[in-house]
């Protein structure tokens, strides 16, 4: 039978209510004849709270416990939306990560999906079993224990089952009704696109776009899945929701087709480091092994032999980044006079294929920014992109201007 995967996120797993409410839907694909796989994310806040008790308990935490904390959440839901389904006559069963297996890396906190055998769960179906329901962001390492792929996780777990068993498509149920040029929450003129290139897709995801995770959009790219967002709120349809899909079947053609940001930024900079070769490397190498995601990076001119280093990373990494660069310091590797961090950063970009070939959306974003008296601390550009760090209390009007200034409330 025709596979199909149905992720359910946390809102849309909330409560029972909407457990039963989302298991309907299953239901509908279940009568057509689809033998489904459901992912499902923890109940909405789950998972923030299980972080917040791992912080409170260890701030500089051993992540493999991490794990063991942070992916409980989805057990739980895993196994409400198997009973569910079970009273609603339908044949199914839950699985956590490691009894498929969803086989990953030992990186603990952002593991990567290895492999997933589909051999156990093909069995079950070919014993009847209509509906798998896994426990989503959670997988087993090398090791043999716990790991969890990094927060928006389930959607990677979702889009790599969907690969593994050659389904149909991977719809992906959130709380919105499809992918927007801009987050709607913060902005009213955000317009749902129908579909949107897997490049910019990824590009906005990367950036912050939290509606889907990166990974999973990189997974469906290049294992051709068929991904779909859609609400799980409204009324059910198949025309519903937004198509990410390739380039060539996108119609829209404007130099910038959304706005993402990303709110909890840290910026941080080692002053007087001596201007030396293999400085970057004797920065980068350490904070890359503390598993520090750093982003943009600038190195100021030089002056008498000592120069500026300045990158960004997520807040909530900042205390590692110090110990990493305090630990560095005192094996005589890096030498530096002083580490700043300001925590009051945000990071908003622009976002579209179109760059490629239309100029002038550098400067439109400069201009629009200056006219609201907006202070650009970081400047980044790719082919498809352009990012500016900015303090955190002007993100909101950022982007609503640059939403208006690239007018992307109007069809293209
Ligand atoms: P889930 O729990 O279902 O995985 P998430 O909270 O992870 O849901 O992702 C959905 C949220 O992503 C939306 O509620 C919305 O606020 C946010 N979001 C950010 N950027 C966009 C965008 N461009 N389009 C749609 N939603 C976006
Ligand atoms: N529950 C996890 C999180 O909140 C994974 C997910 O929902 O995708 O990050
Ligand atoms: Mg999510």
């Amino acid at each position: 039978m025709p596979v199909l995967v149905m992720k359910f996120g946390g809102t849309s797993v909330a409560n029972l209510d909407r457990i039963r409410r989302a298991a309907k839907r299953v239901g509908v694909e279940v009568a057509k004849g689809y033998d489904v796989i459901v992912i499902v994310s923890a109940m909405s806040g789950k998972t923030n709270e299980l972080v917040g008790w791992v912080n409170e308990t260890s701030p500089l935490y051993d992540a493999r416990e991490y794990d063991a904390v942070v992916s409980s959440g989805e057990n739980v839901t895993a196994g409400l939306m198997a009973l569910t389904l079970q009273e609603m006559d339908i044949p199914a069963r839950s699985w956590q990560g490691w009894q498929v297996p969803v086989q990953t890396t030992s990186a603990h906190a952002s593991a990567r999906i290895q492999d997933i055998p589909p051999a156990n769960i093909e069995a079950k179906f070919a014993e009847g079993m209509r509906v798998a329901v896994v426990a989503g962001f959670q997988g087993v390492s090398p090791e043999g224990r716990i790991t969890t792929l990094g927060r928006g996780g389930s959607d990677t777990t979702a889009v790599a089952f969907a690969a593994a068993f050659g389904a149909e498509r991977c719809d992906i149920y959130t709380d919105v009704d499809g992918v927007y040029t801009t987050d709607p929450r913060i902005s009213s003129k955000a317009r749902k696109l129908d579909k949107i290139a897997f490049e910019e897709m990824l590009e906005l995801a990367s950036l912050g776009a939290k509606v889907l995770q990166t990974r999973s959009v990189e997974l469906a790219m290049r294992y051709k899945v068929k991904l779909r967002v859609l609400s799980s709120f409204e009324e059910q349809s198949d025309a519903a929701g937004t198509l990410v899909c390739d380039e060539e079947e996108v119609m829209e053609n404007r130099p910038v087709s959304g706005i993402a940001y990303s709110r909890d930024e840290a910026k941080m900079t080692l002053l007087s480091v001596a201007d030396r070769p293999g400085i970057a490397a004797a920065i980068f190498g350490p904070l890359s092994e503390a598993g520090i995601n750093v982003d943009m990076i600038i190195q100021n001119i030089a002056e008498d032999g000592r120069t500026d280093m300045t990158f960004s990373c997520p807040v909530e990494q900042v205390k590692r980044a110090e110990q990493a660069m305090q630990e560095a310091k005192d094996k005589g590797d890096i030498n530096y006079h002083n580490l700043v961090a300001d925590t009051d950063v945000a990071k908003v970009s622009a976002v579209g294929i179109g760059m490629r070939s239309q100029s002038g959306v550098a400067a439109t974003m400069f201009k629009t920014l200056s006219d609201e008296g907006i202070n650009i601390k970081v400047i980044a550009t790719s082919e498809i992109k352009i990012s500016v760090l900015i303090d955190r209390k002007y993100m909101e009007l950022a982007v609503q201007a640059l939403h208006d200034a690239f007018e992307l409330e109007k069809p293209a």
